[in-house]
């Protein structure tokens, strides 16, 4: 794909705000990634005109973050964020302002940035506007604070977790004051909501430069200030390869046999049950002893938890965690497993509780389910074939109930 598609795809939009009157700019995170030849996620757009005046420049607008500033436009069909330039008063207990000043010079946006490769700005025509010699700290790989480092982590310390973020899905290094000065700030990202430590921590997780941006976080001791957390001994944990922040997670729960409630993390209901399997998946791995084990595991777990498990062999293998050899358990043979399989959950067995209970004449109760699960296990591992003859015939024979 041509990287310069978004930009070009959003021009009019730039082009309808200036002949307005008011000035229009690409910022951010996509101009970094423009000039680093990268692929390009969505393009921000700051602006000289207010929030009010973009809403009657556009026929159709979402207000998301009016009070900041920041406005949807729908064009195309596609999202575009717009936000006014501005500049934020003084940041109390840590925390983002909840005051924001609209200007109308674009120098005055760029400078409450984070980091110098993140506050350039670029027109329509592809001009960069790069106040903080952006340009030259891409060019060099290095991540340096808009301005005084200490001062700018202690306005908002998610800028050093942010910092981190970019070092992981960059691969740069962090200038030495900068971080030194997050050494000295580490402390206050205790003060940050979890809803965006948790943001920026899933983003770096998964940087393709985890493993040296982990080095940094033990060094910081970051653990020790975030919840959950600061319970384990987190040093101990190598990352060497990409990682979602549930599999992190369950490695963890599943090393450390902390009993720790991860509620504090505020997870959505889908993440909490996937650390749950996946955390249960490493428990059940040291069963695979024999093809017959595989194939119950690949049945129990589903498809795509026993493959995530072989795309975290190195992270697994590094943190001690054993799992079959690649011989034994890779990616096409537990597809060929998952694909041969006689019933892919307990819906496809072709017998259910009521029949059972017909058939041995009991009333339901525990035994039931007990059960289910004998003919579910003899069913995936071919001691029976799915059919409700065979399985009637099975339980008679083997099933034993007192
Ligand atoms: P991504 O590619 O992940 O979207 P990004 O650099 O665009 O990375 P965003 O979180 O989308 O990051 O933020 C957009 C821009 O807003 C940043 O590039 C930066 O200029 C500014 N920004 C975001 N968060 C902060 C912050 N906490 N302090 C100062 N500036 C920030
Ligand atoms: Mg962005």
């Amino acid at each position: 794909m041509n990287i310069s598609l978004p930009f070009v795809q959003a021009i009019p939009i730039l082009k309808h705000i200036q002949k307005n009157g008011f000035e229009a700019y690409f910022v951010g995170g996509s101009v970094r990634d423009f000039i680093m030849n990268r692929e390009i996620n969505d393009v921000d757009i700051t602006t000289s005109a207010t929030p009010d005046e973009i809403e009657s420049l556009f026929t159709h607008t979402i207000p998301v973050g009016k009070e900041h500033g920041t406005i949807n436009v729908v064009w195309e069909n596609e999202n575009y964020e717009i936000t006014t330039f501005r500049t934020e008063s003084e940041y109390i207990n840590h925390r983002r302002p909840s005051e924001v000043h609209f200007v109308r010079d674009l120098y005055l946006d760029v400078k409450r940035r984070d980091f110098t490769i993140n506050a350039i700005a670029m027109d329509t025509e592809f001009n960069l506007y790069d106040y903080f010699n952006g340009q030259t700290d891409i060019n060099n790989k290095v991540i340096r604070t808009v301005g005084k480092p200490v001062d700018r982590f202690s306005e908002d310390a998610l800028r050093i977790i942010r910092g981190l973020r970019f070092k992981s899905q960059l691969g740069f290094d962090i200038d030495s004051y900068t971080f030194r000065a997050m050494e000295e700030h580490i402390e206050d990202i205790q003060y940050l909501s979890i809803e965006r430590i948790i943001l920026e921590l899933k983003k770096l997780l998964l940087g393709q430069y985890i493993n040296k941006a982990i080095i940094d976080l033990h060094h910081l001791n970051f653990w020790e200030f975030v919840p959950y957390f600061n319970l384990i001994q987190m040093n101990a944990y190598q990352m060497i390869h990409p990682i979602t922040l549930e599999q992190f997670i369950a490695i963890t729960t599943y090393k450390s046999q902390v009993n720790q409630d991860i509620k504090c993390l505020k997870l959505s209901n889908a993440s909490t049950n996937y650390i749950t399997q996946f955390k249960n998946a490493l428990i059940q791995l040291n069963c695979i002893t024999n093809e017959k084990s595989l194939y119950q595991f690949v049945y129990d777990f589903g498809i795509s938890i026993a493959l995530d498990i072989e795309h975290q062999r190195e992270n697994l293998m590094c943190n001690h965690i054993s799992l079959p050899s690649q011989s034994n358990y890779n990616a096409s043979l537990i597809q060929h497993i998952w694909q041969s399989l006689p019933i892919q959950n307990r819906k496809m067995l072709q017998i259910n509780g009521k029949e059972l209970m017909e058939v041995l004449n009991k009333n339901s109760g525990p035994w039931l389910k007990k059960v289910l699960r004998d003919i579910e296990c003899a069913v995936v591992q071919s001691e029976v074939t799915n059919r409700k003859k065979d399985l009637i015939e099975w339980v008679k024979l083997n099933v034993k109930i007192s």
